[in-house]
């Protein structure tokens, strides 16, 4: 098999209701970035990635557009379905851009579960599970009304919660967790994520005050020598997300006994190949995980749930999608939907989505 044509398009994902807002960002749509890789076997596969915005990383929608316009037209000809040569090809194309890369690796991944007649899932290991769990991510807002949504999310079947927290007084956020602390059920994890946020005092401060909450601190600070720094200060596991953005990141990590788990977004470290071997490794150490990403579609949606579903239960911390806060699937009969807390796994070949490529209009640029 060859691969005979690649397409790139542009798509803005609207956003349900009221407009997405972070820092200095305000988001109606996402613009999101879509791969077909076409071969001479009629069979073709998708991938996708989507950043939130150009600040929440050091990523941004035409940035990925370009990278995969430098990377494409050299893959013309080669056999998709050897993907660690793909990977090492990309590399050797292109320094960096790990999230751009990553919607070719998928693509990948989803092409070759159709030829080889499987489903993603199966090549990543296998499913060891065909419901996955996700998590609600609560915003910034009075204490009273996160410890509200707090409740009412428990009710909607959810077994892990995570709420927003800095980028105010720390006394906000202790008021906050307290509060929140104070309706958190039996079983349900509780995670406060200050998105790098948090100066070190701030981490240590809340952290103390909050010590009988059951909870997880999750990227505290905003580098990883500051992050770093918090063990042994504070009385919570410390996860790692935003600077976990790499397999080597988490090596270091690992090895430097700074994290107690991580929130992955399976773009930015790569695609599906880095994040099989993420999760491996996470498996050897026992450190808990997500399988998220930051934004996206259904092929996105569908990725993270294939390697969710491949990681052990125990292990997973739940799937994150952006389903519920778009307004449009791409497969209208088999887009990912969020059901009382869970999402099902998809049964069809590949990532199993068979998307109506007439929202996307004409590709912003093809190879071949
Ligand atoms: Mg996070």
């Amino acid at each position: 098999m060859k691969i005979k044509a690649i397409h790139i398009y542009q798509h803005d994902l609207p956003v349900k209701g009221k407009p997405y807002k972070f820092a200095r960002t305000v988001l109606t749509a996402m613009d999101t970035t879509i791969v077909e890789i076409v071969t001479d076997s009629g069979l073709t596969g998708f991938g996708e990635t989507c950043p939130l915005g150009p600040t929440y990383q050091p990523h941004h929608a035409a940035g990925a557009r370009a990278a995969l316009t430098e990377i494409a037209p050299h893959l013309i000809g080669e056999n998709p379905l050897q993907i660690n040569k793909m990977n090492l090809l990309m590399d050797e194309l292109l320094a960096g851009h790990s999230y751009a890369k990553a919607a070719i690796d998928i693509a990948l991944w989803d092409l070759a579960g159709k030829a080889h007649g499987v489903r993603t899932c199966d090549l990543l290991g296998g499913a060891l599970r065909e419901r996955i769990p996700s998590y609600y991510a609560i915003g910034i807002d009075t204490p009273d009304e996160v410890a509200r949504i707090a409740k009412e999310k428990q009710k909607e079947g959810f077994f892990r919660l995570q709420i927003k927290v800095g980028g105010r007084t720390v006394e906000g956020d202790i008021e906050t967790i307290r509060k929140v602390g104070e309706v958190m059920r039996p079983g349900i994890r509780l995670a406060a994520d200050a998105n790098r946020g948090w100066t070190m005092r701030d981490a240590m401060l809340v952290s103390q005050a909050c010590r009988d909450v059951s909870l997880v601190i999750e990227q505290p600070c905003a580098t990883y020598a500051e992050t770093a720094s918090l063990r042994g200060r504070v009385c919570h596991p410390i996860y790692l997300d935003e600077v976990a953005d790499s397999l080597s990141a988490v090596v270091q990590a690992i090895g430097d006994q700074t994290a107690d788990g991580f929130g992955f977004k399976t773009t930015r470290v790569g695609g599906l190949s880095a994040m099989r071997s993420i999760r491996d490794i996470c498996h050897a150490h026992g450190l808990p995980h997500t399988c998220d990403d930051a934004w996206g579609g259904d092929i996105i949606a569908a990725a993270c749930l294939h390697i969710g579903a491949t990681v052990a239960p125990h292990l997973l911390e739940g799937v994150w999608i952006a389903a519920p806060y778009i307004e449009q699937h791409y497969d209208p009969e088999n887009g990912i939907r969020l059901k009382d807390g869970w999402i099902e796994l998809p049964t069809g070949l590949g990532l199993g989505i068979t998307p109506d490529q007439t929202q996307w209009g004409s590709p912003v640029f093809s190879a071949g």
